[in-house]
């Protein structure tokens, strides 16, 4: 790997490349935050999280061994990031859920809420289907509510005729008994969560290595106020809008970037862009998010969206600020004192106490 010496920062365009490498890790970054603050709409958390990502962003331009680390997401990385992870909190809820290799032999129920449960009998997504790929296998997260596997590949199967594309790329879904993981991403814990690449599948089949370590295509703009005509095409806009349609859907995630264009190009019909939401990251991938199964206790969702479309000021607003947090992030105050210590991770304790089962089960 190569490191930049500590005392000599990046250059701009390297250090605009770190930001938006991690700007499209996405879930680390904004995910986490804002679903726990069920993200929309509460303005007071929302400056908060905004300043925090635009310090993060700021320590990563300034070239640090670990932003440098962060940064790249080859298999090789990822697997080293899961070992230091357990190594330095075995007991932790993450070390416990993501060394699960198999889901838990229970009826199928999602526990909790999104950033704060567990899955039971778990489905997987087969990796390979008539229409769509899993990327990233060695994760292990191509797991699921039965729920959301068979809108998955009800989606995946309508695609071509949707976009004209041979199919879908699936990226993460949930770990087999879902759970916080070790690596990315704070929400995708009971299995209603999945993100799907915004990189049209290609004809063939990909190779093991190439599922592992084949770069996404970043659809934002350089200037992250559109999406890049290079990349974005109508047939991204419509597969978005398919993926919403379903009413098992409660929200769907995707950079502001992106939602400049789908509000453009939605024409007089926005009304189902209520569902799309703004949010950091997802510019290389969105995530589609189902509600909690009807009469499912133990799962709590969101609220529905009750925002409008968002087309307008909301929008605009998400825009600047992640314009701000790229190109003009506020340098942390001076510290004085040894670095604070990091929170430690989500106990067990922190979940539902129903997920000790789903850890213990056969
Ligand atoms: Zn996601």
């Amino acid at each position: 790997m190569n490191r930049p010496p500590a005392a000599c920062p990046p250059t701009l365009p390297a250090r605009l490349a770190l930001v938006h490498r991690e700007l499209a890790r996405g879930d680390d970054l904004g995910e986490r935050r804002l679903t726990e603050a069920i993200g929309d709409g509460d303005s007071a958390q929302m400056s908060q999280i905004i300043r925090r990502i635009a310090a993060f962003a700021f320590v990563l331009m300034a070239g640090t061994s670990a932003s440098v680390a962060l940064a790249q997401s080859t298999a090789d990385e990822e697997a080293k990031r899961r070992a230091a992870n357990i190594a330095a909190f075995p007991d932790a809820a993450r070390s416990l859920f993501g060394q699960k290799t198999a889901p838990a032999d229970m009826r199928a129920r999602a526990i909790g809420s999104y950033a704060r449960g567990c899955l039971a009998g778990a489905a997987a997504l087969p990796v390979d289907g008539p229409s769509w790929q899993v990327m990233r296998q060695a994760r292990n997260r191509n797991w699921g509510h039965p729920i959301l596997i068979d809108y998955l590949e009800k989606l995946a199967r309508a695609a071509p005729k949707i976009t004209g594309w041979p199919g879908i790329l699936v990226g993460d879904i949930s770990q087999p008994r879902g759970g916080p993981m070790l690596t990315g991403h704070a929400s995708h814990q009971i299995g209603l969560d999945a993100d799907l690449w915004l990189t049209p599948m290609p004809r063939r089949k990909l190779d093991r290595d190439e599922r592992e370590n084949m770069p996404a295509v970043n659809m934002a703009r350089a200037d992250w106020r559109d999406v890049d005509p290079k990349n974005w095409t109508p047939a991204h806009g419509r597969l978005i809008k398919a993926a919403a349609a379903d009413p098992r859907v409660e929200r769907i995630f995707v950079n502001p970037a992106l939602k400049v264009a789908l509000c453009r190009e939605a024409g007089a019909d926005k009304s189902w862009l209520e569902k799309v939401r703004p949010i950091w990251g997802h510019n290389y991938h969105f995530h589609v998010r189902m509600s909690c199964p009807p009469g499912m206790e133990g799962c709590s969702g969101q609220e529905p969206p009750n925002f409008g479309d968002g087309c307008g000021a909301e929008l605009a607003g998400w825009i600047e600020r992640q314009r701000k947090a790229i190109f003009a992030p506020p340098r942390p105050p001076p510290r004085s004192g040894p670095p604070p210590k990091p929170r430690p991770p989500m106990s067990l304790d922190a979940l539902p106490a129903e997920c000790r089962q789903v850890l213990v089960s056969r």
